[in-house]
């Protein structure tokens, strides 16, 4: 095979294996072949080679790989990060050499930009701090936000940190910290994604896939242009009166002549719906006004309310809060008017001084009737991700109906990170 045709090969089963191990878990593709193929590549192979192992090696292999993978999957380590720079600047170092005297100067200023952004905002969201607790800013971090009493409750210690978890923090096992308004642990940044960095994060996943899609488009319109220039009976839109063979020869030859921009235009190409789609749902957690981590939480609620399991009550507005484990919060506009929990035997919570709120518990049937008090709207929200510290304006006069009536539905998908 040409050199081309191996690249194209390469490109191709590298951009379907990340498919199969990003998108095999999702719920929608579970009678598919795409899960078959997850599961023969995530759980079948490993189990083969497990018995293969015990029988050859009595498992030593294995148990060193074991420890390696828990290293892998358990520790820090800046594996991914170096592998994305790799890919980055290799495809750059194929791409640009035989695109760039061929652009214009606007081209090569944008084109400069795009290729500069994703450095700088990985170069931030890797070093800039997530939003760990610590004794000296654990009073700060409980100040940030209210507890909503549905998916955080006051008075919950970590037992690692051994503090109080502010609302929407999470103990993370792999930073061995607490990260305020925890996201997820992301990989391709060896870091955790939380208050501190999540602005960093959204840009360099927007950055990434202003990159990807700009280098496919401008790949593909230089490879065209010079195409038609030699063959002039040739076009993008494959002329009706051509047949498909030579319109697919002329492309042939197009590609020769730039192996390596062809290639790279083609890796482009293909992991550009990946990098917008990861975009999208990051943007879709804020404007639900939720994190990664919240929304496997309202998930969880789902289903328990599916089987009649939750259930809430009023919490009075001149109810005392215990200034300890529930102290002002001077920024948030709202406040919680329910507490919200499941039960695991479907009856409701037994009376329990640590539950706030009076009255009758009722079930709750449906997400639709809860509100979620981290949603203030999609700008809002915005605003809370890029802007630290800021004070919302008082909107406790507004009618409840017209406040954070929980519409939107939480994020379903579970298999991200996978
Ligand atoms: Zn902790
Ligand atoms: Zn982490």
């Amino acid at each position: 095979m040409t050199p081309f045709k191996w690249a194209v090969v390469f490109v191709l089963s590298l951009s379907f294996t990340v498919f199969v191990t990003f998108f095999g878990r999702l719920p929608a593709l579970r009678r598919t072949p795409i899960a078959g193929l997850h599961r023969l590549m995530w759980i079948h192979t490993p189990n083969a080679a497990l018995a293969l192992d015990s029988r050859l090696t009595a498992g030593r292999l294995s148990r060193s790989l074991s420890r390696f993978g828990d290293y892998i999957m358990h520790d820090r380590h800046p594996t991914v990060v170096v592998f994305f720079l790799a890919i980055l600047t290799v495809a750059e170092y194929m791409y640009l050499p035989e695109a760039w005297p061929r652009l214009g100067w606007f081209t090569k200023l944008t084109a400069g930009l795009a290729v500069m952004m994703p450095y700088l905002f990985l170069y931030l969201a890797c070093t800039s701090d997530p939003g760990y607790i610590t004794p000296e800013n654990h009073a700060y971090h409980m100040s940030l936000y209210p507890y909503d009493h549905t998916l955080f409750h006051p008075g919950n210690e970590c037992r690692s940190c051994r503090f109080l978890k502010p609302a929407r923090s999470k103990h993370c096992s792999i930073c061995k910290r607490c990260i305020a308004k925890a996201d997820h642990h992301c990989v391709f940044i060896n870091s955790c994604v939380g208050y501190g960095n999540h602005h960093w994060f959204l840009l360099l996943l927007s950055s990434t896939a202003v990159l990807t899609t700009y280098g496919g488009l401008l790949g593909v319109s230089l490879l065209s242009s010079m195409m038609t220039e030699r063959h002039p009976d040739w076009s993008l839109w494959k002329p009706e009166d051509m047949t498909f063979n030579r319109y697919m020869a002329v492309w042939g030859w197009g590609v020769q002549q730039n192996v390596r921009m062809g290639a790279t235009t083609l890796l482009s190409l293909l992991t550009t719906p990946l990098v917008c789609g990861l975009l999208a749902y990051t943007l879709y957690l804020v404007y639900a006004g939720t994190t990664t981590n919240e929304s496997l939480k309202w998930s969880v609620y789902k289903e328990d309310m599916g089987d009649g399991y939750a259930f809430r009550r009023r919490l009075p507005p001149s109810r005392q809060k215990n200034s300890r484990t529930e102290p002002p919060c001077r920024r948030w506009p709202v406040e919680p008017e329910h507490v919200l929990v499941a039960t695991s035997d479907g009856k409701p919570p037994a009376e329990n001084a640590r539950l706030a709120g009076d009255g009758e518990w009722e079930r709750v049937w449906s997400l639709k009737h809860v509100e979620n008090l981290y949603d203030l709207g999609f700008w809002d929200n915005l605003v809370d991700t890029f802007v630290p510290d800021y004070r919302f304006g008082d909107r406790s006069d507004d009618p409840p109906s017209e406040r954070t009536q929980r519409t939107k539905e939480p994020a379903r998908w579970s298999g991200f990170p996978p």
